[in-house]
């Protein structure tokens, strides 16, 4: 669909708005966002598509046809995506399709292991909400990361993968040789190895007003949220690449940035920070913490802020704000599952995996291989894995490389 065919009328202060628009952010599904509350004309067209009622979101597709207050699934259907998966096993079943998933899945389908991929989101993962990739060998230019994760799809497509996207998998489970793959929709997939490879997501604060002002002020994706910030004051919390980075993305757009440092200095790489310190609209603030998330009217507009260093509170003025204070695996699905995680719930392969007595439990004839998880059969590659870079270089070496275990693993079944 292009640019003009969708578009999700609805309210800042709308939950369920939010959630269509971040569907279809995750979805890299252009839409045009009309507020009502700043567009009386607007405001009349729903109530009038609504027999009368203001309900929201309301959204219109390119053929004049639309949908109100749709659930996932419903607007899943409407725009085509695929939900179900053509088979029920398969030879691997790779959970998530970021850069580790896709460029395993195109290494095993290219040797004809039959390859099934299954997203809860939009393929490519983080990176695709990247908005430039510039460390990405091969691309002396850059790689939006939108462009790099349609193209790692394709890539994967031409090979024979089959991708099925908008199920979130649930839980995995061992039968005899099998593993068995259970999503949300109650649908079962079986497979002869699994690769897990759902990566992580964005650490939130935890203070108050943070979860009030979803989408209407605090925000997690600066691709996807910065350009409605042109000539405003926004904020930054976190001093790692990803905070560094995003400001400087964030600065295009936006009149004033301040980077809030919880800590004395940044963690991000050198070149990022010298960029960002001679950089006119940003602003730095060391050794500052976020108390509160403070707004008006459903919309964010301060955040209450302690200096460590002089103890003194105050209200920081800002228009948005984007939180990058480190990530979470997503590995929920994992727990009790056999699964060893470390403390933070990142996946333990390999040499990493405790050996107890002479055996690692669960490996009685062979030592597992370097991407192997603690059940053998199941891998695990990418920014999920214990000890992983989070690099998306490195997390397609990482799919490669479990890849190409896996075909060991295959052979020896
Ligand atoms: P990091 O873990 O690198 O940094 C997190 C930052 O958030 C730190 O400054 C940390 O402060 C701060 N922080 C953590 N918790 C809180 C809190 N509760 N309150 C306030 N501040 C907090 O996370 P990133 O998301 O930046 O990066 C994740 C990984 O991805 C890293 O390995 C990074 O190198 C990589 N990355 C690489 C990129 C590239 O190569 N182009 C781009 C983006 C990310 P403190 O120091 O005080 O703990």
């Amino acid at each position: 669909m292009t640019e003009a065919e969708i578009t999700v009328y609805g309210a800042p202060s709308c939950p369920a708005c939010r959630n269509s628009k971040m569907f279809l952010g995750e979805h890299q599904i252009p839409y045009r966002w009309v507020n009502i509350d700043d567009d009386a004309e607007a405001e009349r067209f729903v109530m009038e598509k609504n027999g009368g009622r203001r309900i929201i979101p309301t959204i219109v597709f390119g053929d004049g046809s639309f949908l109100v207050q749709p659930a996932v699934a419903e607007l899943a259907a409407k725009l085509g995506l695929k939900t179900e998966a053509s088979r029920s096993q398969y030879d691997l079943i790779v959970v998530g399709g970021g850069p580790a998933g896709l460029t395993a899945a195109l290494y095993t389908a290219r040797e004809g292991i039959d390859t099934l991929v299954i997203e809860r989101a939009a393929f490519g993962g983080q990176a695709a909400g990247t908005e430039r990739l510039d460390n990405m060998p091969g691309f002396p230019d850059g790689v939006t990361g939108s462009e790099f994760s349609q193209r790692l799809r394709r890539q994967a497509e031409r090979f024979g993968v089959e991708l099925l996207q908008v199920h979130e998998v649930t839980g995995i489970s061992r039968n005899a040789d099998l593993h068995a793959v259970k999503t949300e929709n109650g649908k079962q997939y079986t497979a002869r190895s699994i690769l897990i490879a759902t990566g992580s997501h964005y650490k939130r604060l935890g203070v108050p007003g943070e979860t009030d002002y979803l989408g209407a002020g605090v925000h997690f994706c600066a691709t996807c949220d910065g350009p409605l910030y042109k000539g405003k004051r926004v904020a930054v919390i976190g001093g790692g690449n990803s905070a560094t980075e995003e400001s400087l993305f964030l600065a295009k757009f936006a009149d004033h940035v301040t980077i809030l440092v919880r800590g004395e200095e940044f963690r991000a790489t050198r070149l990022i920070q010298d960029e960002v310190f001679k950089h006119p609209k940003i602003e730095i603030r060391f050794q500052t913490q976020v108390k509160a998330f403070l707004g008006s009217n459903s919309k964010l507009t301060h955040l209450k802020i302690l200096d460590a260093r002089t103890g003194r509170e105050e209200n920081l003025e800002v228009d948005g704000v984007f939180v990058f204070i480190g990530l979470i695996p997503n590995t929920r699905f994992l727990e009790g599952r056999g699964v060893l995680l470390d403390r933070w719930g990142f996946i333990l392969t390999g040499y990493d995996l405790p050996e107890q007595g002479r055996h690692i439990t669960g490996y009685k004839m062979r030592a597992p291989y370097m991407l192997e998880t603690s059940l053998p059969g199941v891998f695990a590659a990418g920014d999920v894995r214990m000890g992983s870079t989070k690099q998306v270089v490195s997390a397609a070496g990482e799919g490669a490389a479990a890849a190409l275990a896996i075909r060991e693993y295959l052979k020896r079944l």
